[in-house]
């Protein structure tokens, strides 16, 4: 499966040329994001979900793109017209809208005492103003320990508590904005537009469901075992790939017996609190993920130069054994969600009536990071 290989390597690549020191990779592996997106359309009823069928595989191609924004900028003028960047700059300054770390010193020191689950839920000029409380009380010293985490830092203090909201992540806010950029082309007719934002929401409300997404030790880099750095990459990306076919069979059964009407709320500001009800939610899974790959990573030895003998097959059976079920249900979790927000989108543009069949839209392709080259997507391929 040539379309499958390219993917898996475009990650592959991402997750070495990103390397150590760099921003978290870009949450769920392709096959994931395809995955939950071709359930999401298979499962979502009423008129928008049989115009959305009839386009699906727009939409499954292109629930990729975002993370291609941040980790190939240089590729994306080749691609065809109609597929840039609603958020605008890509490359570095795309990498925090994949993510939003619950754990990030200013909130936690701005959270109310006795105040069990996640940050509260805010908008941006709102979580601007955490971080520079954070900023006026602990002045240099805060400014230092940025300076030295990112070389890329040359601002001073004044510029310090955009810089550190930008690398916390932006994730809730910009789920909210395409939902409005998917919402105003409904309800202007832009069909085609509409099902690119779709799709671009889908791939944000997928990485809310990552639980490597939503803290500073994203990778499992600052734990004391070194083996599971790295963590991230394995959890939302090689363990699926392993089982595709289990996950793929999983989802479709859930797509037959998931309720019809989707969970979240359509008024805003309950909305915004349960989009950061769930990332606080997909937090508290943290610990857990990285407490068990510890014990399957306990009697490994770093190889000499080669840590990737410690993941062996049996190590790969074994983390799926503990963990796989509850990757599964985040992408459950995810399924809904996109659903979900979907509807709420069709709803907000007015319900307007859609167009019969497949709409005109850009070319299928995908970008082939390995080699530095755009492909043509084979949807026959599957995700
Ligand atoms: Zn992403």
């Amino acid at each position: 499966m040539p379309g499958t290989r390219v993917l898996s390597l475009l990650l592959l690549t991402i997750a070495l040329v990103a390397g150590p020191a760099a921003p978290p990779l870009g949450a769920w592996g392709a096959s994931a994001h395809m995955l939950l997106t071709t359930a999401a359309v298979d499962h979502l009823q009423g008129p928008l979900g049989t115009f959305f069928k009839a386009n699906r595989n727009f939409l499954i191609c292109y629930s990729i793109l975002p993370d291609g924004w941040w980790g190939s900028p240089e590729m994306l003028p080749q691609l065809p017209k109609g597929l840039e960047n609603p958020a605008g700059p890509n490359g570095p300054k795309e990498i925090g809208r994949h993510h939003f770390a619950e754990d990030a010193d200013p909130y936690v020191e701005a959270k109310p005492p006795r105040q069990e689950l996640g940050v509260s839920p805010m908008d941006r000029a709102a979580a601007l103003q955490v971080f520079k409380l954070y900023v006026d009380k602990h002045g240099q010293e805060a400014l230092t320990r940025f300076g030295n985490e990112n070389h890329w830092f040359h601002g001073g203090l004044a510029e310090l508590p955009a810089a550190m909201l930008e690398k916390a992540g932006e994730l809730p806010w910009v789920i909210d904005e395409r939902l409005d950029d998917m919402a105003r082309a409904l309800r202007e007719g832009q069909w085609s537009r509409a099902l690119f934002m779709a799709t671009v929401l889908a791939h944000y409300a997928g990485d809310a469901h990552v639980p490597l997404h939503t803290t500073v030790n994203f990778n499992g880099q600052f734990c004391p075992n070194p083996l599971i750095k790295g963590l991230h990459q394995r959890w939302e990306g090689r363990a699926i790939e392993l089982n595709k076919a289990e996950v793929r069979s999983f989802l479709a059964q859930q797509v037959r017996v998931a309720p019809a009407s989707p969970a979240l709320p359509s008024d805003p500001a309950a909305l915004r609190a349960a989009l950061f009800q769930q990332i606080a939610e997909t937090y508290q899974m943290t610990d857990d993920i990285i407490r068990v790959d510890d014990e399957l990573l306990k009697d490994r030895q770093p190889g000499r130069g080669d840590d990737q003998a410690a993941y062996s097959p049996e190590y790969y059976r074994k983390f799926y054994e503990r963990l796989g079920s509850g990757i599964k249900d985040q992408l459950r979790k995810a399924v809904e969600t996109v659903d979900g927000l979907w509807t709420i989108a069709w709803e907000r543009a007015g319900r307007p009536q859609l167009p019969p069949g497949s709409v005109e839209t850009p070319p299928l392709v995908v970008i082939d990071y390995h080699n530095g080259r755009i492909v043509p997507f084979d949807p026959t391929h599957g995700p």
